[in-house]
């Protein structure tokens, strides 16, 4: 099962994946972790990308999509994977097409002023990358990750006025993204205006509902 996870900037793909990959028992590869990974280790590829992703910026095509293929070709993701963060443009999308096929997108909408008072409160692990939220989602102890102990702190590129230009990026080249995979049939949307700890909301529930379809 190869799906793709798409939506605007802090709309929730990642926490939705970190449930999802647990119930499908398939990997969760988020881009936006593997540029962070090598930024953190000071790679040549994490020295280049921090560069357009501290503006709000899109890494050019070249360098993520050979980060992808890279990263697919991997044993863990020969029986499925949850793709988060791409594609972006419809250039990495057509590239996409030439090394896997996907089974389906689920795009997640959420309101700008949902995603913009999300983000304010987000925070992620130094070490492990999972995500909190001061509010929805807060850690037993402040600034200590649940799971590994470890620094949780507010990413550079969540500051209120670059959350803006990944807004504006993603209306600009990733729309049509959206589009290309409607036009193919491949597109489901859910509804990600809600909190993901309220029993009442059923995000999780909506996706397996797509899911379940794939395997039945
Ligand atoms: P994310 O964690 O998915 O929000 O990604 C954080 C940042 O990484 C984005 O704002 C981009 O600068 C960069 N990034 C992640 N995925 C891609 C992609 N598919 N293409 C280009 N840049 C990306």
């Amino acid at each position: 099962m190869n799906i793709i996870l798409i939506g605007g900037p802090s709309v929730g793909k990642g926490t939705y994946a970190s449930k999802l990959k647990k119930i499908y028992h398939i990997p969760h590869i988020s881009t936006g972790d593997l540029f962070r990974e090598n930024i953190k280790n000071e790679t040549e590829l994490g020295i280049k990308a921090k560069t357009y992703i501290d503006k709000g910026n899109l890494v050019p095509d070249e360098v993520t999509i050979d980060m992808v293929k890279d990263r697919l070709s991997k044993e863990d993701a020969q029986n499925g994977y949850l793709l988060d963060g791409f594609p972006r443009t419809t250039a990495q999308a057509e590239a996409l097409e030439s090394f896997t096929k996907i089974d389906k997108v689920l795009y997640f909408t959420a309101d700008e002023s949902v995603i913009i008072a999300r983000v304010a409160g987000r925070r992620i692990c130094k070490a492990c990358g999972a995500i909190f939220h001061t509010t929805n989602i807060p850690p037993k102890k402040e600034g200590v990750c649940d799971y590994c102990g470890g620094e949780i702190y507010q990413r550079p590129d969540e500051q209120p006025e670059i959350v803006k230009e990944r807004l504006n990026t993603f209306q600009e080249k990733t729309k049509p993204v959206i589009d290309y995979y409607k036009e193919k049939g491949l597109l489901a949307e859910i509804d990600a205006n809600r909190d993901i700890n309220n029993p009442k909301f059923r995000v999780i529930e909506d996706c397996q509902e797509v899911l379940d379809q794939l395997k039945a």
